[in-house]
């Protein structure tokens, strides 16, 4: 399905934003111009609610979310970021795989089952992109997504003569 990305990715975020029950700011960066994605939308709905779910899990009260995308070498690069407690070095990597959680203690306490990033891994690898994590220790995180795009809608219709 094409859809309008940045229509989309707001709604997502107006979603939590309207339901939040922690004192949290969502700050957002989110360029003016108009960027098509072929992708499936339930798909990247859930992608989506994973990555912001777990940037309120893991942050503070009084924390900022900021979610923004820019254009990197022809692909939409998405990203959603915290204040949050951060995850070590050695782990980052092993985050995208299944049922790996950071703190065996920590992690019981906040609930999940450690799948929602596995998941995210294989759906964006399906609509040709890449995920990945930056994080500091005490400093929060930030979550990457990359999505091919179409600057217009009709680009997909091809060519016309
Ligand atoms: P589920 O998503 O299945 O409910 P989960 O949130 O624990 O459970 P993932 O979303 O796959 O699982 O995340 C894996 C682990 O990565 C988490 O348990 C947590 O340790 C760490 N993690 C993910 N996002 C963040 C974040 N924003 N800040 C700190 N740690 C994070
Ligand atoms: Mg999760």
């Amino acid at each position: 399905e094409l859809v309008e990305f940045n229509m989309f990715f707001n709604r997502i975020i107006d979603r939590f934003e309207m339901s939040k029950s922690q004192d949290v700011q969502f700050i957002r960066y989110i360029p003016e111009t108009t960027y098509f994605v072929d992708i499936d939308t339930d798909k990247l709905t859930q992608v989506i609610d994973n990555i912001i779910s777990n940037a309120l899990k893991y942050s503070p009260d009084g924390g900022n979310i900021r979610f923004g995308f820019t254009v990197q070498e022809n692909m939409l690069k998405v990203m959603v970021s915290d204040d949050g407690m951060g995850i070590p070095k050695e782990n980052l990597s092993r985050i995208f795989d299944r049922f790996y959680r950071v703190d065996r203690a920590r992690s019981r306490a906040m609930g999940g089952t450690g799948l929602g990033l596995a998941i995210a891994k294989e759906m964006i690898a399906a609509h040709g992109g890449k995920i990945w994590a930056e994080s500091e220790l005490g400093e929060g995180t930030t979550i990457f997504f990359t999505l091919p795009f179409e600057l217009d809608e009709l680009d997909e219709v091809g060519d016309w003569e």
